[in-house]
């Protein structure tokens, strides 16, 4: 009987013809779990056009790209979508197979789950290879997906050992991504025919509007948050201030989105974003734990809050306890005074 494939499969998003962030973060990822299951890490592309790209995924340690190139497949759709790449899934059989937690990922992995009654972990914040006993059973080398559970009160590790592939979304700026290797070959792109008709696709993509986002937290190497603490316009005018004279770009809380006083492309945490900026200014942000779900990656973190004993202290590389107004006015006029 042949050996079941120990292979790490990543779903490949790409926009406007680039291959999106999130899935070069996840080949990163799926060549740390390859490593240990002795697997290689492989990729599923649908699309028209991205042939050079995905050669050039080799360098994050993409040995194969299975890509079915068509022009229905242009942009994204769903069903089309998911029906294909369970298809390829079905065909490859890997172990592993990675989503981004995207609306793209979120809408395909779902879809694809169901019609291979396999496993699916959303929003996995850390991926594993580890064996797992049931009664007398014991799994081996199986993917351990972690994530926070119950509103992010206790981290629950999840496998669905029994089912294959074993399946988990990731949001972008979860996984590290490794710097390009180019010592590394590039990536084979074999080509798959599409073997839908055209009534599978339900339907069409008349204009693409392209709107340029206001702020793009997970690129941004500076972030100056602020939590309730700093949302008044008085001390958020303060936070912007200190942003553009810092070239960072604002965050906050979710309260603060809640609250309407920022839009939620700003909310940094579990249910925001993820960012690993160089440093991360949290201003009157008490720390719960899903803020630092998105943000205690960040190389330093600086806290300003009146509360000595706010828990956003316990991870923040300097604190400063005083109020947000006070310390932000001081923090501009040094910075503004030392450039
Ligand atoms: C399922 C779920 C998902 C969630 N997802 C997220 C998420 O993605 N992101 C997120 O942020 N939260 C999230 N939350 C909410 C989270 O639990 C906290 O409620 C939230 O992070 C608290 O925001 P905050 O620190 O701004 O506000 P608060 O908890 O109200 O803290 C305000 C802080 O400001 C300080 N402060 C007040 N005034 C001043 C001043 N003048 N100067 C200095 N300091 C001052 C206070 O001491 C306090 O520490 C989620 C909750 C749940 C249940």
């Amino acid at each position: 009987m042949e050996t079941p494939s120990r292979n790490v499969m990543v779903f490949i998003e790409a926009r406007h013809g680039e291959i999106a962030d999130v899935s070069r973060e996840l080949l990163s990822a799926a060549r740390r779990l390859a490593t240990e299951l002795d697997g290689e890490v492989e990729a599923v592309a649908l699309g028209h056009g991205l042939g050079a790209a995905l050669t050039e995924l080799g360098c994050h340690g993409c040995r194969r790209v299975y890509y079915i190139d068509d022009s229905r497949l242009a942009h994204f759709s769903s069903v089309p979508y998911a029906r294909e790449t369970a298809r390829l899934i079905r065909k490859y059989d890997p172990q592993i197979v990675l989503f981004g937690a995207t609306t793209m990922g979120r809408d395909v992995a779902p879809r694809v789950a169901s019609e291979l009654r396999c496993g699916l972990t959303a929003d996995c914040t850390a991926l594993e290879i580890g064996d797992h006993a049931i009664k007398d059973v014991t799994f081996s080398r199986t993917l351990m997906q972690i994530r926070p559970a119950f509103g992010g009160n206790i981290i629950a590790t999840i496998v669905s050992p029994e089912s294959r592939p074993s399946m988990a979304t990731v949001r972008e700026g979860v996984m590290q991504l490794d710097a390009p290797d180019d010592f590394l070959p590039p990536a084979t792109v074999m080509t798959e025919p599409c073997v839908l008709e055209d009534d599978a696709f339900l339907t069409e993509v008349l204009e693409v509007v392209r709107q340029e986002k206001a702020v793009n937290l997970p690129a941004a190497q500076i972030i100056v948050a602020a939590g309730m603490g700093a949302g008044d316009p008085d001390s958020l005018s303060l936070v912007r201030e200190l942003a553009k004279t810092l070239g960072g770009q604002v965050g906050c809380s979710r309260p603060v989105v809640d609250a309407g006083v920022l839009p939620k492309e700003h909310q940094v945490g579990q249910t925001g974003i993820t960012v690993r900026p160089n440093l991360y200014i949290a201003c009157g942000i008490s720390g719960q734990i899903q803020h630092r779900a998105g943000m205690a990656e960040a190389k330093r973190i600086i806290a300003v809050n009146r509360d000595p004993q706010a828990p956003i202290f316990s991870i923040a590389h300097y604190g400063i306890v005083g109020d947000v107004r006070e310390v932000l006015g001081r923090m501009i006029k040094a910075y503004k005074t030392k450039a």
